[in-house]
């Protein structure tokens, strides 16, 4: 026989490995979704390759996943015929950490004293190790599909160490085992297999047998047509795809036939995934997945829906690529342009629609991805307008978690108003107490209070709606000619130079000018940008972004 060698875990992995199974886990029935979910990976992987790889070992096996449970003996195994890893592969997969920033964040969570919720397991990237929340060690047996491949055993208690042998095996694929933990030994139980699998893995594209038994139905949902589908079935198969524990906040059944052919489900999720808020709104790795004829292609295919549209997710099945497209085939394919264009219209519409059949979910969904939308209106030219209308506002006139549109705010405004004015800060508290609204509340205009960070980059950059420029209130050349009140008797300038003389000289540097305001009513003095100057809230994001 050959010899056992052994290998320590990075030292990362040691840390993030004892978080896991001591510190942050909720539900550790999870760990059979994450097994199952990386079969399936595996599966799709050689399905894949198959197309074209003539040489594969094992071409004609049967594509699934086998699981055996013992619960007198409490053990468990699970099989497929996937992919299966070489040497260097087991290394690199089951010994680092598979996605940066993952260590950080859980432990991010532990101080702040967060229990990790299943679904965020998988989302990781750490997957596998949820294994060791049931079982002390895991025995992986593996034989990678490369022709003239050598199998391979991996062995590990999750301690820091795990250690590989060569084997003997016959066939390509994964053989997982282990032997429950007390305290786990409810999952050698078939009903509780069963009740795991219909609940998490339902939707997985291969049959996944306990025994002889057939667990999973399969069956693609988006080629049925929308009277076909039933609410449940379809959440469910949303929380399987996209990884949610919540219910999706809406979904959309698409069918195009024409230039291009395809049918899609798509789905808004409840709220911004973690990793969105967590990296600051980067959405690299999100977006549908894409089917050619059932069989899936790419997971979070990026090319597929603008990035500010990539919080998204579903599945988009087309007949117009070929099946064995590469990645590279995919991103420059005039057919997923097409396709990309056709989503990106659907999308908006399904919006505008909720916007106006079903406003308290619109509002759910602008609290979540309104900061994001808003990247399109600098991104996607095209689109511009339809954006613009979806855009939503507290005002000076609207009440705590209202807003109002562009549209409803120019339909409002006053006859003889001829600019849509706004004013940016951080709240809209704060907002309201300043002194440079005093005029506008004193006659009654309606200003739009901006608080969003992104606000400040994208809504100067509007312009104008419907022929009304769009000005922030803070600029100099406003015409404050309009009062309600008798105007009182102007100052006389023998009496208001020396005083502005002298606060300029007292200011110095600091300041551009020092004018007489027309716009304060109460307030004695206001800070105000020149004509040509950037906007403070602005000013003080581009000051924050070079520290
Ligand atoms: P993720 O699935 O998010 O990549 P995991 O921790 O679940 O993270 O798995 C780590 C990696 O180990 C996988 O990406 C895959 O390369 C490999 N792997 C795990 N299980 C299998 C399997 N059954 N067959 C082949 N490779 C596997
Ligand atoms: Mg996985």
């Amino acid at each position: 026989t050959s010899p056992v060698q052994e290998f320590e875990y990075k030292a990362e992995m040691k840390q993030l490995l004892d978080l896991i199974v001591h510190s942050l886990y909720t539900h550790p029935e999870i760990y059979l979704r994450e097994l199952i979910s990386n079969a399936s990976d595996a599966l799709s992987k050689v399905r894949f390759n198959a197309l074209t790889d003539q040489e594969m070992l094992d071409k004609e096996v049967d594509l699934a996943i086998r699981i055996t449970i013992d619960p007198k003996e409490m053990t468990f195994v699970i099989e497929d015929s996937g992919v299966g890893m070489t040497e260097e592969e087991l290394i690199a997969n089951l010994g680092t950490v598979a996605k940066s920033g993952t260590l950080g964040f859980m432990q991010s969570l532990k101080e702040q004293q967060k229990q990790l919720d299943g679904n965020l397991i998988g989302q990781f990237g750490v997957g596998f190790y949820s294994v060791f929340m049931v079982t002390e060690e895991v025995t992986v047996e593996t034989r990678s599909s490369h022709p003239g491949s050598q199998g391979f055993r991996w062995r590990s208690g999750g301690q820091g160490t795990y250690t590989i042998e060569k084997i003997d095996k016959a066939e390509r694929g994964t053989k997982i085992s282990f032997k429950f933990k007390e305290e786990s030994k409810e999952f050698a139980e078939e009903y509780r297999v069963e009740q795991i699998v219909k609940k998490y893995s339902n939707f997985v594209d291969f049959p996944i047998y306990l025994g002889e038994k057939q667990l999973n139905s399969i069956t693609a949902l988006w080629q049925r047509s929308k009277n076909e589908l039933k609410d449940e079935e379809v959440n469910e198969f949303y929380k399987f795809i996209a990884n949610d524990y919540q219910d999706p906040l809406d979904y959309l059944p698409v069918s195009v036939e024409g230039m291009v052919t395809f049918k899609a489900l798509l789905f808004l999720p409840k709220e911004a995934p973690p990793e969105m808020l967590y990296r600051q709104g980067e959405l690299e790795n999100h977006g549908p997945q894409l089917y050619v004829k059932k069989v899936l292609i790419q997971n979070e295919c990026r090319d597929l829906l603008p990035e500010y549209l990539r919080f998204i997710a579903g599945v988009v099945d087309t007949e117009d690529l070929s099946l064995n497209v590469s990645r590279e085939v995919v991103q420059s394919s005039p057919v997923m342009a097409k396709i990309r264009q056709i989503l990106t219209g659907k999308i908006l519409g399904w919006f505008e629609s909720l916007a106006k059949e079903q406003p308290e979910k619109f509002k759910t969904f602008y609290k979540a991805f309104g900061p994001i939308i808003k990247i399109g209106l600098n991104t996607d030219f095209t689109n511009r307008e339809k954006l613009i209308e979806l855009l939503r506002f507290e005002s000076t006139k609207t009440v705590d978690g209202e807003y109002v549109t562009l549209k409803e705010y120019s339909e409002r405004m006053g006859a003889d108003q001829k600019e849509i004015y706004y004013h940016s800060g951080t709240s809209k508290g704060q907002l309201l107490a300043h002194p440079n609204l005093e005029y506008f509340q004193e006659m009654g205009i309606e200003v739009l209070l901006l608080s969003d960070p992104v606000d400040v980059f994208v809504i100067p950059s509007i312009h104008e709606y419907d022929k009304k420029p769009l000005k922030s209130i803070e600029k100099a050349d406003i015409d404050f000619s309009k009062k309600n009140k008798e105007t009182p008797e102007p100052i006389a300038e023998n009496l208001l130079s020396p005083v502005l003389q002298l606060f300029r000289e007292t200011l110095g540097e600091g300041v551009e000018d020092v004018i007489e305001s027309h716009r304060l009513v109460n307030s004695p003095v206001t800070l105000v940008s020149g004509k040509d100057g950037l906007d403070s809230q602005m000013e003080k994001m581009m000051k924050m972004m070079r520290s």
